[in-house]
């Protein structure tokens, strides 16, 4: 079925909670499947600094109503910190995992308006997002820490989100792969090979993220295909196989088929449209069975 077909009353249909960001819909739009890999793809909804608490648990409500018959999609929900244990409480027993936005390095201490990998386990996080650009540009996070981090979020047992991208000025200076090549190495450098698949990259062209500006499927799989060579490089094929690759930036419904369709791009890391179940959802449907 082509991108924007209708079908009426199909599964996803079923969502019946009241979101301040979703417009309630009796049905359901349908994007074609994208192109068959060995790689389950992930989704993940990184909220950022947005929503309620009340209005991000009828979110995560939605959103599991919605994605929860979805197989072959893993999906992950990154609320902000002091959410994190309602929402966990929403999502409870269904396939939507919670993830947490930022991690720091140590177990404990004296690390004012820090978040440990012990405390996020405690409240149900299994997934971590780090080094998001948002993290490298606003609050200078450097490769030396992200790398730390790295190594921490796998140590305490958490699927570890490596975000990667390049800057507008990097990229119009022709240095894309340096720098998203040089991010990836040094975050990966605490990494063992057997620990590697607790490990997903999210390349993310900081130009394209929250800017409606998206990388062209073409561009993001040049890069996505340099990246899964690299890690072939530094571990192994099958490594460089295995592992997933989301794509992050402005990402759509309407733009989510084209990019899945991609073989090196493995599901996306999603903003803006995560904080609509019914964009996030049909974002989950685009990377079924891609
Ligand atoms: C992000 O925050 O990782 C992101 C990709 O945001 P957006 O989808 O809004 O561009």
């Amino acid at each position: 079925m082509a991108f924007g077909s209708l079908r009426e009353g199909a599964e996803g249909s079923n969502c019946t909670r009241i979101c301040a960001n979703c417009e309630q819909i009796p049905h359901f739009w349908y994007p074609s499947p994208s192109l068959m890999t060995q790689r389950t793809p992930i989704i993940g909804g990184n909220w950022k600094m947005n929503t309620g608490l009340e209005s991000g648990m009828n979110l995560a409500g939605c959103v599991v109503d919605m994605v929860n018959t979805i197989e072959s999609c893993e999906v992950v929900v990154y609320p902000p910190f002091p959410f994190l244990q309602a929402i966990e409480s929403v999502i409870d027993s269904s396939r939507v995992s919670l993830g947490a936005q930022n991690i720091w390095h140590e177990e404990s201490g004296a690390f004012t308006g820090e978040v440990s990998g012990l405390m996020l386990k405690e409240v149900g996080v299994t997934s971590v997002l780090i080094g998001h650009s948002e993290r490298r540009h606003i609050f200078g996070e450097s490769n030396d820490v992200i790398s730390k981090k790295v190594a921490v979020g796998i140590q305490e047992g958490l699927q570890v989100v490596l975000c990667i991208g390049e800057t507008l000025e990097e990229r119009e200076a022709g240095d894309t792969l340096k720098v998203v090549l040089s991010q990836l190495e040094a975050g990966l450098s605490n990494v063992e090979a057997s620990q590697m698949v607790k490990v997903v990259i999210a390349y993310e062209p900081v130009w394209a993220i929250g800017t409606g500006k998206t990388a062209t499927p073409e561009d993001a799989q040049k890069v996505h295909s340099a990246i899964r060579s690299s890690i072939d490089e530094m571990y192994n094929s099958e490594i460089a196989q295995q592992t997933r690759i989301q794509y992050g930036g402005s990402v759509k419904p309407e733009n989510a088929t084209d990019l899945f369709a991609c073989k090196d791009i493995d599901g996306a890391l999603v903003g803006g449209a995560s904080l609509s179940a019914d964009s996030f959802t049909a974002i989950v449907m685009a990377a079924r069975n891609s």
